[in-house]
């Protein structure tokens, strides 16, 4: 596997502004997507150049040609815009060997308006030594972007992500649990409320989400009423967020859908974390722990070593 440069770090980091940029209509956001992809592989990925499977420069050329598709697609019906969905390089949803539930991520600290100090040691970013884990939150994220600027795309997606969540669940049980956001988070309302529609249209799953995106839930709060979240999201609330005390941490806390928060602590706080009460030991594995940051109502707490 190809080792990811700083260069190319800052390179993705440029793509991932472009493609979480809020102010192109989407013609002229996917043109401006494509633009960003063709200088990264023209330049900053020289050092990475290779034309074997599972290299940046293999998972480059399939976004663009992906995109290429999805930008005629753009022009047709619906039935096109499926197609060219599901022609995605890179699987929607993915499971991974900690979480053991599919999971849907987008790009990180880009979506994360909340996120606190978080941003400076983000975990999610060494994921980008894998292409693709990178090719696919980019991906996630052109997706999400284009559902939320696009309403045909925005149906075709929201058809594709039922399905898809229908059919984990029909695997087995443990697949019911469908976790929005290993990496990134809710970034803007729509997408938000977009993600509310889904999650109600599968009742039988139960998706869990972390959030330090406490403004983008007040916002949809005032919107349309946090009452209207479906009861079979659960929300886990990160402490590292950047809003101290302010209106919009009580207005998160209340929620219906809140559980609790997630906290952190080292081993030499230990003692404090044990003495509130509600501690929670994650024991490294979601799969065995049954998923409480889903279903326990309280706080949940991890030793950081
Ligand atoms: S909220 Fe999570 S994904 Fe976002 S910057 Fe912080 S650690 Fe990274």
């Amino acid at each position: 596997m190809s080792k990811i440069s700083e260069y190319s770090r800052d390179a993705f980091m440029s793509i991932a502004k472009v493609v979480t940029s809020t102010d192109l209509h989407y013609f002229g956001y996917i043109t401006e997507v494509k633009s960003a992809i063709n200088l990264l592989r023209s330049k900053g990925l020289e050092a990475d150049r290779a034309t074997s499977r599972g290299t940046y420069e293999d998972m480059l050329s399939k976004l663009t040609g992906w995109l290429a598709t999805t930008y005629e697609a753009l022009d047709g019906d619906l039935a096109d815009i499926s197609t060219s969905m599901s022609m995605s390089p890179f699987h929607l949803l993915t499971e991974n060997a900690k979480v053991g539930a599919p999971a849907w991520s987008v790009l990180p600290v880009v979506t994360c308006g909340g996120a606190g100090t978080c941003k400076s040691y983000c975990y999610s970013l060494k994921a980008w030594r894998n292409p693709a884990a990178v090719g696919r939150q980019i991906q996630n994220t052109i997706i999400a972007r284009l559902a939320t600027t696009c309403s045909r795309y925005r149906v075709a997606f929201m058809q594709i992500m039922e399905d898809e969540i229908k059919k984990w669940g029909r695997k087995r049980h443990a697949r019911k649990h469908i976790r929005l956001h290993v990496d990134g988070d809710m970034w803007t309302v729509e997408y938000l409320k977009m993600w509310a529609e889904i999650v109600a249209s599968c009742p039988d799953s139960m998706v869990y989400t972390y959030t330090k995106a406490f403004e983008v839930w007040s916002e949809y709060d005032r919107l349309y009423g946090s009452i209207t979240l479906p009861e079979n999201l659960r929300v886990r609330l990160s402490t590292d967020h950047r809003y101290g005390n302010a209106d919009v941490v009580r207005l998160v806390e209340h929620m219906h859908t809140t559980v609790g928060y997630f906290h952190t602590y080292t081993h030499a706080n230990a003692r404090d974390a044990r003495v509130c009460g509600y501690m929670a030991e994650c024991e490294g594995g979601c799969k065995a722990c049954n998923y409480k940051c889903a279903s326990r109502i309280g706080d949940i707490w991890v030793e950081i070593h």
